[in-house]
C-alpha cells in the first residue's frame, strides 16, 4: 500500500508541484498553514528521516535549500519555518518523509520550533554531559 504521497509522484492523485528532479518532488500542502506552505519529499518511500539513505538525503537537503528562497520569494514572506514531523510521536501522519516550508510573517501569531516541545526537562550538568558523550559515539 503506497503513501499518498507516493501517489501524487505517481501522478495518481493531483497536486500543485512546484519542483521535480529525478529523486525528489515539492508541491503545496493541501491544508496550508500558511499561504506557499510546501512540502518536500524524496520520491522513493522512506518513513523518517533515519531511513534515508545518505545520497537520497544529500538530494532532499540540496531541494529543500533551492526551495525555501524560491517560497519565501513567491509569497513574499518574511522567514520560514523549515521543519519535519520526523515520526509518529513527533506528530508525523504520512509515513513518507516530507520537509514541510511554512512561509513566515511578522505578527502571524505563530510561535517558534521551541513551541512543540510539552514540559522541558530540568536535566544536571552530568546529566547533559552523559547524553551528549552518547549521542556522539553513535554519530
Ligand atoms: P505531517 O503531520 O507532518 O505528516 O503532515 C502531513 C501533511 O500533508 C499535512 O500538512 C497535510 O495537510 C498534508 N497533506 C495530506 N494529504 C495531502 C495531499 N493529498 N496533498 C498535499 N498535501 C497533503
Amino acid at each position: 500500500m503506497s503513501t499518498i504521497f507516493s501517489q501524487i509522484v505517481e501522478g495518481e492523485i493531483p497536486a500543485r508541484v512546484v519542483y521535480e528532479d529525478e529523486t525528489t518532488l515539492a508541491f503545496l500542502d493541501a491544508n496550508p498553514l500558511a499561504p506557499g506552505h510546501t512540502l518536500v519529499v524524496p520520491k522513493d518511500e522512506y518513513e523518517r528521516l533515519n531511513d534515508i539513505p545518505e545520497d537520497v538525503a544529500d538530494d532532499l537537503y540540496d531541494t529543500i535549500h533551492r526551495l525555501v528562497p524560491a517560497v519565501e520569494d513567491a509569497v513574499d514572506a518574511d522567514a520560514s519555518t523549515v521543519a519535519f514531523n520526523n515520526g509518529e510521536a513527533a506528530g508525523q501522519e504520512v509515513p513518507h518523509v516530507h520537509c514541510h516550508i511554512v512561509p513566515r510573517f511578522e505578527g502571524d501569531g505563530g510561535g517558534p520550533i521551541h513551541a512543540v516541545a510539552g514540559e522541558t526537562p530540568d536535566l544536571e550538568d552530568d546529566e547533559l554531559d552523559e547524553i551528549a558523550e552518547d549521542i556522539e559515539s553513535r554519530a
